[in-house]
């Protein structure tokens, strides 16, 4: 990838990318992997069927409907425009998590999964009880999970030099708060202070 730098833009918005050249409409600037992600905590409870890794669907659109109307026998048209292959899914050895490639099943295991790997079923696992937690305080529609936070800290625990690998975090960093309205998340209002202890240590039990 070229034709951009990343520079500081001011101490407001800190970093920036600039264009060194012109694009053209529809050109891929930048394309990389997440460092972590995760679907929503209330999208999975209802049983979307994604790869635990990097997102993509596990079901065809088709199957996705028929659950979600609970209507087996509806037929969607143009079912051949599906694109992700649902041969290649696997699963943990050990929990079960679905995968949606060995590919994402060993990147996630070498990542972040080693350290979180638990069996789902088990309601008092503190990876659980912070999870129902968080889902009573935060209803849809979601703005974020916080299973992006455990991942990060696995992330930076089965790290080889966690050291490096929470340097590598902290260079995301820029303000915790948003004052853009919108984009702040809402568990960092002030009335939400009591929460976010509650969260911290309930996360501080899985990590
Ligand atoms: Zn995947
Ligand atoms: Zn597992």
């Amino acid at each position: 990838m070229e034709g951009f730098e990343i520079r500081i833009s001011n101490t407001k918005k800190g970093k920036g990318l600039y264009a060194t050249k012109q694009f053209n409409e529809g050109d891929v600037i930048l394309a990389e992997d997440p460092l972590v992600s995760c679907q929503f905590a209330w999208n999975a409870a209802y049983r979307y069927l994604a790869c635990d890794h990097c997102m993509r669907p596990l079901e065809t659109p088709e199957q996705n409907v028929r659950r979600l109307s609970a209507k087996p026998d509806i037929v969607l048209p143009h079912s051949n425009c599906f694109e992700t292959d649902l041969l290649n899914i696997t699963s943990c050895n050990q929990c079960g998590i679905l995968y949606c490639s060995e590919e994402c099943k060993e990147i996630s295991y070498a990542k972040y999964h080693r350290v979180l790997c638990y069996i789902q079923s088990e309601t008092q696992h503190p990876v659980n009880v912070l999870l129902e937690t968080w889902k009573q305080i935060h209803y849809p529609p979601e703005t974020a999970n916080i299973m992006l936070l455990v991942r990060i800290l696995a992330f930076i625990q089965q790290h080889s030099d966690p050291e490096s690998a929470a340097a590598t975090i902290k260079q995301f960093c820029h303000r915790t708060v948003n004052e853009d309205a919108e984009l702040v998340h809402k568990l960092l209002g002030d009335e939400f202070r009591s929460q976010i202890n509650t969260l911290r240590e309930m996360t501080a039990h899985v990590i």
